[in-house]
């Protein structure tokens, strides 16, 4: 049965609907909380994601819980706010309709804040043998595989007395790969040292597939070149100009060379979320929707897209970054030209004001830039640990994830080591296929297999 919400009250106040409680919804949401609305925010989880410590997650430092929160808790206070759970499957535009899988929402105002995943450039097939990393269920699929990748070869090691050599390729060196390899070789090399004794972890090659030139493209060349010295420093293979022309099980093309590959991550390329092709407007080649400069869509003041899933270029021509401060000023823009309306008075432009951008590497490591002041090392990671627990939702968050990195700075334990996620889960493909259709020398870049290492 298919609903349409009807409203029988008496209730006069312009109503706004937010798809997507992320970064940009839920600014949006706290923002028009303050004015005479009434709002409805919806989202397909029922929590918010702190995207940027993700990549914790998926390599076992925190538990999903510490970074994210239910979106229902963060709005509770605000009385005009309710939350629904829905995934929003198209629009009628011209009705001014929302539609859901099994209702349909009326509004006055939308603002749409569905963010963007990965893209696999056409390739959607390697999705299972390379995931990406966007969701907290994306983290656990990743942390299952990387620990899985380590258990095998344990297993292989303790019976047969020999075990394939363990190469995790990370694909992509913006700042997700980065962080991600970075950690990697952490865990390979400190956590996980001394726990096997058939293995040794520390052998593991973690290499970062980069297409372009240099890493974390997006920063100015010193940080580039720091960074991949940071990087290279915790043991990482950093190979640039590398762009990936197949994948299959255990196995990725790199410039007509076929690597050998127990475990591949994808952090390449942009995706908006479908939402983005189904208002109708003008989109760019990665979905997102060419916005006017007030945020609204073209040819619809009434409907505000906002974050990952708008393309908006700055005054010198730059398209703004997909980051969580660009969709958070945004959310608020939105909020401030449905008030300028509401009050008679005019719309404005929306300008970006870039407080700075920080990349993490790993331990110690990490760039950082405000403005002209160009940090690497310890400073920078010093800066952003500090930044991202200030920002993290939620003072038990807070407070959780400090006394976890306390920990394991200390430590080096990475104490949210639980494969979970499947029933059987020492014989989950793809990992055991890859491992159990390993034939010694038939990789081009790889050892053969290697003796127990202990
Ligand atoms: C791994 C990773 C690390 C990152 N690290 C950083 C960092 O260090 N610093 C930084 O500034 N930025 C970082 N980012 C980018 C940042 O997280 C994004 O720019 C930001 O989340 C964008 O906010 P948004 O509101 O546009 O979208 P999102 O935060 O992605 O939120 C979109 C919301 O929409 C919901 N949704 C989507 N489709 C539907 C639908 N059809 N129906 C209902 N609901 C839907 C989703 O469930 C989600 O809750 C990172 C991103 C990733 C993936």
């Amino acid at each position: 049965m298919h609903l349409l919400r009807v409203d029988t009250s008496n209730d006069r106040r312009k109503k706004i609907v937010i798809i997507g409680g992320g970064f940009g919804g839920l600014q949006a949401a706290e923002s028009l909380a303050r004015l005479p609305v009434q709002i409805t925010l919806v989202d397909r989880r029922n929590h918010h994601t702190f995207q940027p410590l993700l990549y914790q997650v998926a390599t076992a430092g925190l538990s999903p819980a510490e970074i994210a929160a239910p979106i229902r808790e963060i709005l509770a206070r605000h009385e005009n706010i309710e939350v629904l759970l829905g995934e929003v499957v198209g629009f009628d535009l011209d009705q001014r309709i929302v539609k859901l899988h099994g209702f349909d929402l009326p509004y006055d105002y939308l603002i749409v804040a569905a963010g963007a995943s990965h893209a696999y450039f056409g390739h959607d097939e390697w999705e299972v043998f390379a995931p990406g990393l966007k969701t907290i269920e994306d983290a656990l699929e990743i942390r299952r595989r990387v620990l899985l990748a380590f258990e095998i070869a344990e297993r292989r090691a303790a019976t047969t007395g020999e075990h394939s050599p363990l190469t995790f390729v990370v694909v992509g060196g913006g700042p997700t790969g980065v962080e991600l390899a970075g950690t990697l070789a952490e865990i390979a090399r400190k956590s996980l040292a001394e726990d096997f004794r058939h293995i040794d972890p520390k052998k593991t090659r973690i290499i970062l597939l980069e297409a372009g030139p240099s890493v974390l493209a997006a920063y100015p060349a010193d940080l580039r070149e720091s960074a991949k010295r940071q990087l290279e420093r915790l043991g990482v293979e950093v190979r640039l100009n590398s762009a990936v022309s197949d994948l299959h099980l255990g196995e990725i093309h790199v410039g007509g060379q076929v690597m050998h590959a127990t475990l591949v991550l994808w952090a390449a390329g942009v995706s908006a979320s479908p939402l983005g092709l189904a208002l109708g407007g003008p989109v760019d080649r990665a979905g997102r929707v060419l916005v006017e400069a007030d945020l609204s869509l073209p040819g619809h003041a009434e409907v505000f897209v906002i974050g990952d899933l708008a393309s908006l270029k700055q005054a010198e021509g730059a398209l703004l970054p997909g980051v969580a401060p660009v969709a958070m000023q945004e959310g608020r823009w939105a909020a401030k030209q449905i008030a300028a309306d509401l009050s008679g008075n005019a719309r404005k432009p929306f300008h970006y004001f870039d407080k700075g951008s920080l990349a993490t590497i790993g331990r110690n490591a990490a760039v950082a830039q405000f403005g002209k002041l160009h940090i690497s090392g310890y400073l920078a990671w010093l800066a952003w640990l500090f930044i991202h627990i200030f920002f993290l939702i939620g003072f038990r968050n807070r407070i959780l994830v400090m006394i976890q990195w306390a920990w394991s700075y200390f430590t080096y334990d990475r104490s949210a080591r639980l494969i979970t996620g499947a029933d059987q889960p020492v014989a989950v493909p793809p990992i055991e296929i890859a491992e159990e259709s390993m034939d010694a020398g038939s990789w081009p870049d790889s050892p053969s297999p290697v003796s127990s290492d202990k």
